[in-house]
């Protein structure tokens, strides 16, 4: 395998490699402040890139810091940076702020600029066919009066990884995760849709989940396309019960739910129609729009 080809911008001016932005004292370090957010670049587009530009601001905001890049300059910066890889390259997006020093021991984040960069990350061209397994988890999401649900926040990934560890160790790729309720919410990486009787389903963003840009970007195709949409409560024996199940999320834009555990969905070239017609028409989407 070839490495990582990682570039960062940061104070101002794209640096090769991966270069150290944090210092000791600063209160992101030590306290968790800190955000993200990621858009994939493949086939020489990066479809929503202002959206994901857009959502790591309000991300900073919910954590208290005052973001001072502009989206759209945020948009020219990634732009510059993608112009250093080849073409054909599939790259990772990932800008992120983080709280700077606030003196000893001070919770509160001081109102001071916070720290931020740009990291690119080649990636693997992802395979558009590949089908996951999904399982259940002990682990849920958190509400909004017990974590930053709201920003896509650090501190909440160490969640998601022992959601995603767990379904591992039992031998599948994800899992559907309950809110705090029990009602599904998505899985440890990506948004979930089922399709029943015709109809596509999705979790009602309930403020304990990301509702993710490609979720509403898929929304919006579907139903332009005539489908009918619709976002409510769903339990897990809803999904047991469904004629397909995908994922979406900004690095695999749609994935094909091959099985959640003992229920098989038929991800065969005829067993999921919605699913591949989701995958064209995010697609078709993508050509046409410019960020
Ligand atoms: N849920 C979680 C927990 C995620 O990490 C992601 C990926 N950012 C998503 C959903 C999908 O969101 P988006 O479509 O905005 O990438």
């Amino acid at each position: 395998t070839t490495g990582t080809d990682i570039r960062t911008w940061f104070d101002g001016r794209w640096h090769d490699g991966d270069v150290p932005v944090m210092n000791a004292a600063d209160h992101g370090a030590w306290l968790g402040g800190t955000v993200f957010d990621g858009a994939r670049y493949a086939y020489g587009l990066a479809p929503d890139l202002l959206a994901h530009c857009v959502r790591v601001n309000a991300s900073a905001r919910a954590l208290m810091m005052v973001p001072h890049i502009d989206p759209r300059d945020m948009v020219g910066i990634v732009w510059e940076g993608l112009r250093r890889y080849p073409q054909d390259a599939a790259v990772y997006i990932r800008p992120m702020y983080w709280t700077r020093q606030s003196g000893p021991g001070a919770i509160v984040p001081a109102a001071a600029e916070p720290g931020f960069c740009i990291c690119l990350e080649s990636i693997p061209m992802p395979s558009e066919d590949a089908s996951v397994r999904l399982t259940t988890t002990r682990f849920r999401r958190p509400v909004i009066e017990s974590s930053v649900v709201n920003a896509k926040a650090g501190c909440l990934y160490p969640n998601n990884a022992r959601m995603l560890a767990e379904a591992q160790a039992k031998g599948f790729d994800n899992a559907l995760v309950a809110d705090a309720l029990g009602n599904v919410a998505e899985t440890a990486t990506a948004n979930v849709f089922m399709v029943r009787d015709g109809e596509v389903l999705t979790p009602v963003p309930n403020g304990t989940f990301l509702s993710g840009i490609t979720r509403a970007r898929h929304i919006a195709n579907l139903t332009a396309d005539g489908m009918d949409v619709r976002e409510t409560v769903l339990t897990f024996d809803d999904f047991r019960q469904a004629d397909e199940v995908f994922l979406t999320g900004n690095m695999a834009k749609v994935t094909p739910v091959s099985d959640f555990e003992d229920r098989h969905y038929d991800t065969g070239p005829n067993g999921n129609p919605v699913t591949r017609r989701a995958r064209q028409l995010y697609w078709e989407w993508a050509a046409s729009a410019a960020d």
